[in-house]
């Protein structure tokens, strides 16, 4: 799950990160209120949005104009970033062609930036360690720098025994050209931001920038934060921060019914239980020279109508143009997602081919189920046919 710069900050002050005083508004009457109390007299505009790239980012409607990220001087300034930002579509190089609608705004106290820098922590999947990575090249994409001039980028990784230790911190701190005291605030900066990390089970965290200022204190000037969702549920208060708006409708719904779904970019569609099946299936697709739709495991225990909803899931998708069902009946019986698949389809006026491959038990009364439905569902015995077939369907038409 992710959240929005502004929580993100929130969280991260109650561990004592720095950043600066700010207020988050829905309304232009609330933004000019948070904007007073800040007082000025340099105030930076921010569109909440779950996407990076919004300085550089440019409104759908207002092309030349400013970006999604403004430093301003005047409160009539504030009041026209504001005015011009909610309810209006921000595209930027993360959210794609169709951008994303601006429904909030954060009003920051300005801040004298003397060095822009860069600081993350991640899960690294090759060492199996929380990872710490640092830049001098701060507001630039990291995937840009790792691309161009990966000696930039400066990275610690922290054994689970120890934690992170003041060393550590010091290492990237000195790796940075930080010096004098800004090598301590520093220290305590990247401390507490892996206190963070580690005490909200996030997965990702990304300051960009981090700031040193005039003065030498050292700043949060944007945050991004990622959480594993598995661990959510020790974590009410973060999973109270979660934007609907910002999440895909068909994942949401998914969610609801606990089936794990994740909709990908191609147009065959995928109904399989188990996460490993799924993959194997989503490959032997691959392999057939055809692109999966979607992942979707709709469990072990699914009963008809979680496979009518997950069935309903796959044809939300415009790019759906085939069906594969691919069961293993283990737990669940054949005929029972047979059932469903029949349910499903006839709610839902079926008009894509339709591949089902069942396999387990009850197997022949699930096969007996979907032929006599006299709907047009292709069988097929094993995986590689259902593959093949649901591929060249698809193709034909
Ligand atoms: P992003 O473009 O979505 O990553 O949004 P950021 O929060 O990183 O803001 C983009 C850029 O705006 C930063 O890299 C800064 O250069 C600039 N910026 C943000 N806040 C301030 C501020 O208080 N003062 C000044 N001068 N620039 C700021
Ligand atoms: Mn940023």
């Amino acid at each position: 799950m992710n959240i929005h710069e502004y929580q993100a900050k929130q969280l991260l002050a109650k561990f004592g990160v720095t950043v600066p005083r700010g207020g988050v508004a829905y309304t232009p009457p609330e933004a000019e209120t948070v904007a007073n109390e800040l007082g000025g007299p340099v105030w930076v505009v921010k569109s909440q949005i779950h996407a990076g790239g919004r300085g550089a980012g440019r409104f759908a409607d207002n092309p030349d104009g400013k970006g999604g990220v403004r430093v301003v001087t005047s409160m009539d300034d504030v009041k026209e970033s504001v005015g011009e930002m909610l309810g209006h579509v921000l595209v930027t190089k993360q959210t794609g062609p169709a951008g994303k609608e601006v429904k909030r705004v954060y009003i920051e106290e300005g801040c004298d930036i003397a060095r822009e820098l860069y600081l993350s922590i991640l899960v690294d999947r090759s060492t199996s360690r929380v990872t710490l990575m640092a830049s001098t090249e701060g507001g630039m994409e990291i995937e840009e720098v790792a691309e161009a001039t990966p000696e930039k980028i400066l990275k610690v990784s922290i054994d689970p025994a120890t934690g992170m230790l003041p060393f550590h911190a010091r290492k990237l701190a000195f790796g940075l050209g930080l010096e004098g005291k800004q090598v301590g605030t520093a220290t305590r900066f990247m401390l507490a931001l892996y206190d963070a990390f580690i005490k909200l089970d996030a997965s990702m965290m990304e300051i960009n920038p981090l700031v040193v200022t005039g003065d030498g204190d050292i700043i949060a000037l944007d945050a991004k934060m990622n959480f594993d969702d598995d661990a959510l549920f020790r974590h009410k208060d973060v999973e109270e921060l979660r934007d609907e708006d910002e999440e895909d409708p068909a994942e949401l719904e998914a969610a609801r019914h606990e089936l794990n779904y994740i909709k990908l970019d191609g147009n065959i569609g995928c109904m399989v239980n188990g996460a490993g099946l799924a993959m194997s299936t989503m490959d032997i697709i691959k392999l057939y020279g055809g692109d999966p739709a979607n992942f979707l495991d709709v469990g072990g225990g699914a009963t008809k109508e979680r496979v009518t909803t997950a069935f309903k899931l796959i044809l939300s998708d415009p790019n759906v143009e085939g069906i594969l069902v691919n069961i293993f009946g283990g737990i669940m019986r054949c005929d029972v997602i047979a059932e469903g698949v029949v349910a499903a389809a006839r709610e839902v006026s079926l008009n894509v081919p339709l591949v089902v491959r069942l396999e387990g038990t009850n197997v022949e009364l699930g096969k007996k189920i979907l032929s006599e439905s006299g709907l047009a569902i292709v069988s097929a015995d094993d995986l590689a046919e259902a593959a093949e077939k649901v591929v060249q369907a698809v193709k034909e038409a």
